[in-house]
């Protein structure tokens, strides 16, 4: 039985979820009742022929289609977009894709408040979220506001059955690291915690059997549920030092997203776990198991990922960079932040090391 000694506040967020296999033919219904009539698609280049058919079936709403997304959300790429978006005299924003497309158009919101429909084609979670993060001259910086949070969501399962194994494995992982560091966060509450340890039920069951058969549904639905319950634990309580340390590696170093928080993710839980007890006492719930750092480390390599920052790409002087700019804006964080554990934490994640 939960116990309620502490207060604490919750805050709801504004969005529309259209969640189910083929759930992308409500598009248009969104659209209109939206009043969405000069509409621009966003995505990467990856997304480019999906987008151009997406326009030929939704007919003369769609003014252009702008492929050219990527990782980071470098505000060069936002300020093309800018030129498309006020030369149509767009009225909305259409993004299909992981977290660099919604990138963008989150990227476009915030400049102009037009609303967003997204459909989410990866587990980053971006699209619960109304944070931007823009990289320019090598910073990758955080802007939060309201009109960046996108006003509908469209989970269609469908167009996740094709997002390669290794992308779906360190995706999830990063799905979860919202989750774990919601668990801990400074300002969490019962309904996130429940929703945290739920979405991480969910992915670990559902990563294995994506792993085994990309196209399974059973497992690409929950894979993008849990992702669902991650994106909003990311969208409601304070990330801490993992996110912290990801955010840093990503805009100093170009790192791939997903895939430096599942090197990383393992070695910040086990930083912190001695710091969390009710965390860990969910994780090892939702894991089915006593050791929650271990076990995801295990769960990540047994899938084929990458575990190690170093064959991601960080230099080896990169640790002491990146152990210096994560004591800058210093934010909450279960165990105090000490220079040489933190150090030591990057060491052991860049040399790709189980967590003891
Ligand atoms: P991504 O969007 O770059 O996608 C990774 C690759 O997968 C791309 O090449 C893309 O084309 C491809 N892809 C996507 N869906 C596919 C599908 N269904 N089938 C085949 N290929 C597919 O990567 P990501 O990890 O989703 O997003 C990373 C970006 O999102 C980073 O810039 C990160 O900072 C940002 N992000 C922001 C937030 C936030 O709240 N602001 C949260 C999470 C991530």
């Amino acid at each position: 039985m939960q116990r309620f000694n502490t207060p604490f506040v919750y805050t709801s967020a504004q969005s529309r979820v259209v969640f189910g296999a083929g759930s992308i033919d409500f598009l248009t219904r969104e659209l209109d009742q939206l009043g969405l009539n000069k509409v621009l698609i966003v995505g990467t280049a990856g997304q480019r022929a999906f987008n151009e058919e997406l326009r030929l079936k939704l007919g003369g709403r769609i003014v252009a289609c702008f492929s050219e997304a990527v990782m980071h959300t470098p505000v060069s790429v936002t300020n093309e977009a800018m030129s498309i978006v006020e030369s149509h005299q767009v009225d909305g924003v259409v993004a299909v894709g992981g977290g660099s497309s919604i990138g963008l158009s989150k990227a476009i919101a915030f400049r102009t408040g037009l609303p967003q429909v997204v459909i989410p084609t990866t587990y980053a979670g971006s699209e619960m979220t109304a944070i931007l993060g823009e990289t320019e001259n090598e910073l990758k910086v955080t802007k939060s506001d309201p009109k960046i949070r996108p006003k509908v969501v469209i989970y269609d399962v469908n167009l996740t059955t094709g997002l390669p194994v290794a992308i779906s494995v360190t995706s999830g992982m990063n799905a979860i690291a919202h989750a774990v560091e919601a668990l801990y966060a400074h300002d969490t509450n019962p309904v996130i915690a429940t929703l945290a340890e739920e979405g991480v039920r969910s992915l670990v069951k559902a990563l294995p059997l994506i792993a085994a058969n990309p196209e399974d549904l059973d497992g690409r639905s929950n894979a993008l549920y849990g992702a669902w319950l991650c994106g909003i634990c990311l969208g409601s309580v304070s990330m801490a030092i993992h996110h912290k340390l990801c955010h840093t590696l990503g805009g100093t170093f170009n790192l791939p997203h997903a895939e430096t928080h599942t090197a990383l993710l393992p070695h910040a839980l086990a930083y912190n776990a001695g710091h969390t007890p009710q965390a860990i006492e969910r994780l090892r719930r939702a894991l089915d198991t006593i050791s929650p750092a271990q076990a995801l480390y295990d769960l990540a390599k047994k899938l084929g990922a990458q575990m190690s920052l170093k064959e991601l790409g960080m230099p080896e002087e990169g640790i002491q960079k990146a152990t210096e700019l994560a004591f800058k804006n210093m934010y909450p964080n279960p165990r105090t932040l000490e220079p040489e554990g933190v150090k030591v934490l990057i060491t052991h994640a860049w040399q790709g090391k189980r967590p003891l």
